[in-house]
């Protein structure tokens, strides 16, 4: 449930019904922080981030991005270095129309598929007679693949100086291509799937509006963005604590077909300068196979807690002892912090546990109650949904998705209410001392060391080269 701080009753209501819209929250934000300028181009950002939760999520998402990231290196001064982006021309795709190219040689024809297409139409266009497409159809049961065309698609003919078809080739996506080849008795199928090769990508950022938009700009994926929201979670609060000016680098896993970014693995390293303050990550997979980040002398990033259960947020209300309620009217404990964001943010475990509860709780509306071991408790009200798979008696993992922002219950807009426990006694959740998590084991720390060194060597040398080339 919403409030103001005790200390200015009057201001509620107001507040709240400008948090009512969580677009207009971040927007108020914005004013607040981001300069005039980029509240403009704030809002589209916006838009894209109301999209659903799940979807940015996936693997697909993160594939696009990569590759719209690579697409633009060369208006970016960020662009990724040691990718071979440089040449991914060659797979962008004109408007699809149906055109008949000469290209290489007069036995080379390209054809794009339009609508209303077929395999007999395609090669009358590129002068194959009719009968050929039987003959190959028939040639390989899998040459079949070549008639389930795709609007946009392009088949590349390869002709013999009689007229005759020597070679078809189609690329389906950027890691699968088919092929038909002409042999003694007819055609011989091929399917060929690249194996991506995988890079390590560095990307430098400044904030200089939103943490999302600096990002995108400085070329780094929405899923890698919010990665770094929670490597840094335990030590950065994203939802309070970002300033124009802070910084960050991050050296990450980047899949590559033919010189163009076909999606991203994990990030390696990376470094968030937040008001002054540098705080440095490294991946580390021990010799049992489990991944966690580290700071750079192997201490643990994870902590008991994540300093907040909602990405780029706004505290739209503080815990306080008394304060008067927004709908019931009355002077009651605010028990918990409010975190106002659009409806469907993620929400996200603060720490392992138990789930006590997920379903409906009075006034708290759709709320999930999680037991961290003997001593904490958390819960989150006002709930949209749960996510997936999170039900009363399961268990849940550190930074697992749980639900999403809504306004179920006694609530006058969408946002999180958040309480954490202590031994049964409510405590302000921003007022804990968080527990760390075990540092990197003695046994592994040369072998931490020895991989953790040259990433911390090459984003310094990184940073230093693409400063040097921005002044010229
Ligand atoms: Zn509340």
């Amino acid at each position: 449930m919403t409030t103001e701080s005790s200390k200015a009753p009057p201001l509620y209501p107001k507040t709240h019904l400008l948090a009512a819209s969580g677009i207009a929250a971040l927007l108020s934000l914005a004013l607040l922080v981001f300069p005039s300028s980029d509240v403009e181009a704030k809002k589209t950002t916006l838009s894209l981030e109301l999209e659903s939760p799940a979807e940015q999520l996936t693997q697909d998402q993160d594939a696009a991005d990569a590759v719209q990231a690579t697409n633009e290196p060369a208006t970016s001064p960020f662009a990724q270095i040691d990718n071979g982006a440089e040449d991914t021309q060659e797979t962008a795709q004109a408007e699809p129309a149906p055109i008949v190219e000469e290209k290489k040689s007069a036995s080379h024809r390209e054809v794009i598929v339009a609508k209303g297409d077929t395999l007999s139409t395609l090669f009358a266009k590129v002068g194959l007679p009719t009968t050929s497409v039987h003959e190959i159809l028939a040639s390989d049961k899998q040459a079949k693949q070549f008639s389930q065309l795709k609007h946009g698609q392009k088949l590349e003919f390869e002709l013999s100086p009689d007229g005759q078809l020597s070679n078809l080739h189609s690329k389906l996506n950027d890691l699968e291509s088919i092929s038909l080849t002409k042999n003694d008795k007819g055609y011989t199928f091929n399917r060929i799937t690249a194996k991506p090769t995988v890079h390590s990508a560095y990307v430098h950022g400044v904030i200089n509006s939103s943490l999302s938009q600096s990002a995108a700009r400085a070329g780094l994926s929405h899923s890698l963005t919010m990665d770094m929201a929670s490597v840094f979670g335990y030590d950065v609060d994203f939802a309070q604590d970002i300033r124009l000016g802070d910084e960050f680098d991050v050296i990450y896993e980047q899949k590559v077909v033919n010189g163009k970014a076909v999606g991203n693995g994990p990030i390696l390293s990376a470094r968030f300068t937040n008001r002054g303050k540098t705080y440095t990550a490294v991946r580390y997979t021990n010799k049992q196979g489990n991944s966690s980040y580290y700071t750079a002398d192997g201490n643990s990033m994870r902590k008991a807690f994540i300093r907040t259960p909602v990405d780029f947020a706004r505290i739209s209300s503080k815990f306080s002892m008394g304060r008067k309620h927004p709908i019931l009217n009355k002077i009651r404990a605010h028990k918990g912090v409010d975190y106002a964001a659009p409806r469907g943010t993620p929400i996200k475990a603060a720490g392992d546990g138990k789930v006590l509860l997920a379903g409906r709780r009075g006034g708290y509306g759709n709320t999930v109650i999680i037991q961290h071991g003997n001593t904490y408790t958390t819960l989150y009200g006002h709930m949209q949904g749960f996510a997936k798979g999170v039900k009363t008696g399961g268990t849940v993992k550190q930074g697992q998705v749980i639900g999403y922002i809504g306004t179920t219950g006694l609530s006058t807009g969408p946002h999180l209410h958040y309480e954490f426990q202590v031994n049964g006694v409510h405590v302000d959740p921003l007022g804990q001392k968080l527990p760390m998590a075990d540092p990197i084991a003695k046994a592994e720390r040369a072998r931490f060391l020895a991989q953790s060194q040259p990433l911390m060597a090459r984003m310094e040398q990184e940073k230093a080269t693409l400063l040097a080339s921005s002044k010229r």
